[in-house]
């Protein structure tokens, strides 16, 4: 098995996000055949390696300790050795460490080769009906309340279905964070323990969702993907999506007249467009 594999290379391996059997057959030749498996938590992945009759030369990868651990397998591969990656759940570098690592080997010279497979975004994506062919993938937002509603707001006029990832402590204060920036009426999905035995999706306008929460505190545990459906875009507008987000940002800090002056300066998007633009905004908005 170990012949058929790159020397050399490190390959990004993608692992499941809850039921042990979503992983890819050719994952499995990759994580058999390596010479050693850098992995966030070596207990986690062992587990599910066991699962799969293998055993592996490890190597603790984890976001404290990535450069270090980056040189390590530089020269791992260096010696010609083949070595692979994987972290706790899905895939390598998505809210999880990996891209340093990877940055690194590709800077020293080696082939860096993904093997696709579990993600939680996707999943959710995949199984949430929804028809905008659009997404932004923003992953976790800020922990504290001030930081996350200012983050929303700079994501408040996009166009397209916002992906979050959330902890179950927080889920009902970024629920409630969404609602002031976003406005009650805004649609979401709640995608919580995808692949799991209490895996649920939800669907619902924010105000609603957070009434359904609330109401099972079973709802509120697990892991959690949140889809938030984009922006209405205002008809007739013909303004640029830059322009839309420079006047967002512009009127969650300063008075209606003077954010459009300051858009219209700084896009040279027409002024009289921009204050219809802001008008509409604001009424659709309770967070302006
Ligand atoms: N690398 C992973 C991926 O590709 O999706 C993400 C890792 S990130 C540290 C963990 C977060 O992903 C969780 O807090 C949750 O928001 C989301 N997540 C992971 N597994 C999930 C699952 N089975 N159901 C819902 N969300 C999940």
């Amino acid at each position: 098995m170990k012949m058929m594999l790159e020397k050399s290379a490190l390959y990004v391996v993608a692992t499941p996000i809850g039921n042990l059997s979503d992983i890819s057959l050719r994952a499995l030749e990759v994580l058999a055949g390596v010479d050693a498996i850098a992995a966030e938590h070596v207990q986690n992945s062992a587990h599910l390696l066991a699962k799969h009759h293998i055993t592996a030369k490890w190597i603790r990868l984890h976001q404290h300790n990535e450069s270090a651990a980056a040189e390590k397998i530089l020269s791992l591969l260096r010696a010609g050795e083949r070595v692979a990656l994987v972290t706790d759940a899905g895939t390598p570098g998505i809210s999880d460490p990996g891209a340093i690592l990877v940055q690194r080997v590709r800077e020293g010279g080696c082939r860096v080769i993904p093997i696709p497979g579990a993600n939680a975004a996707v999943c959710a994506l995949s199984a949430a009906g929804i028809s905008d062919p659009h997404f932004l993938f923003y992953g976790f937002l800020p922990t504290k309340s001030g930081l996350r509603k200012r983050a929303l707001t700079g994501i408040q006029s996009y166009p397209f279905t916002l992906i979050f990832y959330e902890a179950p402590h927080r889920i009902l204060e970024s629920v409630t964070d969404m609602i002031e920036v976003f406005g009650e009426s805004r649609r979401i999905t709640i995608a919580r323990e995808l692949t799991k035995l209490f895996e649920t999706i939800y669907c619902g306008t924010l105000a609603e969702t957070l009434v359904w929460l609330q109401a099972d505190i079973n709802q509120q545990k697990g892991e959690f993907v949140l889809l938030l459906s984009g922006a209405e875009m205002p008809e007739e507008s013909g303004i640029s999506e830059d322009a839309r987000h420079t006047l967002s940002c512009l009127l969650a800090e300063l008075p209606l007249k003077q954010s459009v002056k300051l858009a219209a300066e700084i896009t040279g998007e027409n002024k009289n467009a921009l204050y219809q633009l802001a008008l509409n905004l604001k009424s659709s908005e309770p967070g302006f």
